[in-house]
């Protein structure tokens, strides 16, 4: 009887106790510091999840934690990483925000469109060899073509990053070039590496004979 009691007991007190942890960790998640339009005057920013963004100083790109999403943290920082900045008012830091995003949207955009151009070009280049027309035939039709399907669906916007591609004559020959020995190397290793097999099943066989012999 007592054993049952006292399981019914310890059973009570899990059940009492699993709520409370769950409340603790409820108000642990709870506490998650939102950024504050004013703390620019620190020289801060904020990035990640907008839920838990984390303080992100203009001047220098540090990263501090949600948790030191208070002021004195942040002016800790300012103070001691940029001295000289610790007097700028809001209006300097905005300015600095400002740059930051467009100096990070222009290097997004110019990334992307150089690798695109880039693919671009060697897909080209494919199509030309394949077809096994000169090297020329891109800068003197097929780029101009482009341009002109651009201009008309697109707009001369878009006719400006199809110039991107590099089709010269000289570009195209490289892309085949560098993709033809790709080729011939795959191809060299792939021969040699069933060349060694032959060989060494041949070896096999050869040992096999001489022990069945003598
Ligand atoms: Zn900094």
């Amino acid at each position: 009887m007592d054993k049952f009691l006292r399981r019914k007991d310890s059973s009570s007190r899990t059940d009492d106790e699993e709520p409370s942890t769950s409340v603790t960790k409820n108000l642990k998640k709870v506490v998650k510091r939102k950024y504050d339009e004013d703390y620019i005057k620190y020289g801060f920013s904020w990035c990640g999840d907008e839920t838990a963004p984390r303080p992100q100083c203009i001047i220098c790109g540090y990263q501090l934690s949600n948790e030191s999403m208070v002021p004195s943290k942040l002016k800790r920082h300012l103070y001691s990483s940029q001295p000289s900045c610790a007097n700028k008012d809001k209006q300097y830091f905005k300015r600095c925000s400002d740059q930051n995003k467009k100096q990070k949207k222009f290097m997004k955009s110019a990334v992307t469109v150089s690798e695109k151009a880039l693919e671009a070009s060697y897909h080209v280049a494919k199509l030309i060899a394949r077809q096994k027309k000169p090297h020329t035939v891109d800068e003197t039709l097929i780029k101009p073509a482009c341009m002109e399907i651009v201009r008309l669906m697109l707009g001369p916007n878009e006719v400006k990053e199809v110039n991107k591609v590099s089709l010269s004559a000289d570009t195209v020959k490289r892309r085949i070039h560098d993709m033809s020995s790709d080729i011939l190397e795959t191809l060299i290793k792939k021969l040699l590496l069933e060349f060694l097999m032959e060989a060494e099943n041949l070896r096999l066989t050869e040992r096999k004979l001489h022990s069945t012999r003598f």
